[in-house]
């Protein structure tokens, strides 16, 4: 039987593909990566688009994604019910899995469970999602509701304020009070030691990099490493929510952003070559795929950010990938990320991982109002076949979006078809899912 080999996946948070192939890949040429073009991500934020690469799963299918419920912070991948998971199934193989994480949506906690784990987060920043926990689902629905009832999403302060004593919401007002004061306390004193760390340019790399170096492996194993440099916040362009509203509100100059932006990307670089060399040169057999879960609006339609869009700069990523070939003349899904990694742990040096059509999908859209932006739930699927990409609105049944990278005409009627075999095969894994848990 062939030697098993060393399976490391690398993902570079929020990296555009764009920035990706003009600062990281001219790196990494030299030592034998490939470059895929056609990469797809299964969804525009961390959580779904991780899930989908360990598990080869669409959202729907896997589950890990917004709901009314749920919230950015509180999604989880609830491996334990779903019959494909890479980490699980490569322990079954005789891997040892590590997982190095410097974004939080990544960690046991979240249903990410490894056999080593090693999660960095910004000391600070671990406090500042303390703080977020003190505002609890229930009290923050109820705080949107007051406000989009008053169309005062985008109101200064002192409006919101007048608007929750007119509802009679004093204990969400003294809550939202104390985790405003707490915040500006907590984000000044990281500018202040921001010269000692490094921070925001650095979000935690060097501290992995260190962890990564200094362990020492149980082979064969399979690494996850995620680097958040390119993630928000950037320097010069902080100052947490006043911040966060600014970029999802386009308010913000996007030349200040893409400046910023850049600034991450060529640090983030420097430390990715450092980390290819040591893996080729520690591991034994190493298969090293580098990718990004998912893009960054910086100024693109009016927009800053990710989570909400299926924009090509969201969700077309950069793909490397070093000592396996992966075989495609056309689009190529993340979710395939898990059968070239099994393909690697089984020892093949090529796979086919051709595909007519690939998705990506969305489940919270943002909506111009006349007062600002407002978050709605929605499900949108993007598909990509041959030269063409559409985007369709489960909900309004309609194709929200079209493009033509040929200049041919789109044929939207057969992409839709293919969206709705999709929605089927999709409802019947959900179906199935359901059904395993409850045997
Ligand atoms: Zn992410």
């Amino acid at each position: 039987m062939a030697r098993r080999k060393n399976v490391v996946l690398i993902v570079l948070d929020t990296l555009r593909k764009d920035y990706g192939d003009r600062y990281i890949w001219p790196l990494l040429k030299k030592y034998g990566f490939k470059k895929y073009d056609n990469a797809v991500s299964t969804a525009p934020w961390t959580t779904p688009s991780h899930a989908s690469m360990l598990t080869g799963l669409y959202p729907s299918q896997h589950g890990a994604h917004l709901t009314k419920k749920d919230t950015l912070l509180t999604v989880k991948l609830n491996a334990s019910r779903l019959p494909f998971f890479l980490p699980r199934e490569l322990k079954e193989l005789g891997y040892t899995t590590y997982l190095f994480s410097a974004n939080p949506l990544l960690s046991k906690e979240t249903g990410y469970l490894f056999d080593v784990e090693d999660v960095k987060v910004d000391f600070l920043d671990r406090i500042n999602l303390k703080i977020g926990q003190l505002i609890k689902t229930e009290d923050a629905k109820r705080f949107r509701e007051t406000m989009i009832k008053h169309g005062a999403r985008s109101e200064p302060y002192w409006k919101k304020v007048f608007f929750l004593l007119r509802e009679g919401e004093v204990k969400i007002l003294l809550k939202l009070g104390l985790v405003e004061v707490l915040k500006t306390y907590v984000n000044t004193l990281r500018l202040i030691s921001s010269p000692l760390t490094g921070w925001p340019l650095d979000k935690g790399v060097t501290y992995l990099l260190r962890r990564i170096k200094h362990t020492t492996y149980r082979e064969p194993s399979f690494l996850l490493i995620n680097l958040i440099e390119a993630h928000e916040p950037y320097r010069w362009v902080l100052f947490a929510d006043a911040y966060r509203n600014r970029f999802v509100n386009g308010r913000l100059n996007s030349n200040v952003v893409r400046k910023a932006y850049e600034k991450s990307v060529i640090y983030l670089a420097k430390h990715v070559k450092t980390l290819a060399e040591l893996l080729i040169s520690e591991l034994n057999n190493p298969i090293i795929i580098i990718t990004s879960d998912h893009g960054q609006l910086l100024g693109e339609n009016g927009a800053f950010g990710h989570n909400s869009y299926l924009h090509d700069e969201l969700i077309r990523v950069p793909l490397y990938i070093y000592g396996i070939q992966a075989k495609t003349d056309s689009w190529l899904s993340l979710r395939r990320i898990y059968d070239i990694s099994k393909a690697a742990a089984q020892g093949k040096d090529v796979i086919d991982v051709s595909e007519k059509t690939v998705f990506s999908e969305l489940f919270l859209c943002h909506e111009k109002k006349p007062k600002g932006v407002v978050s709605v739930p929605c499900h949108r699927i993007a598909a990509y076949q041959g030269p063409w990409k559409v985007v369709y609105d489960v909900k309004e049944g309609s194709v929200v979006h079209k493009i033509s990278y040929d200049g041919s005409m789109v044929n939207e009627r057969k992409l839709v078809e293919e969206i709705k075999n999709f929605l089927k095969k999709s409802k019947l894994i959900r179906i199935r899912r359901v059904f395993t848990r409850g045997s």
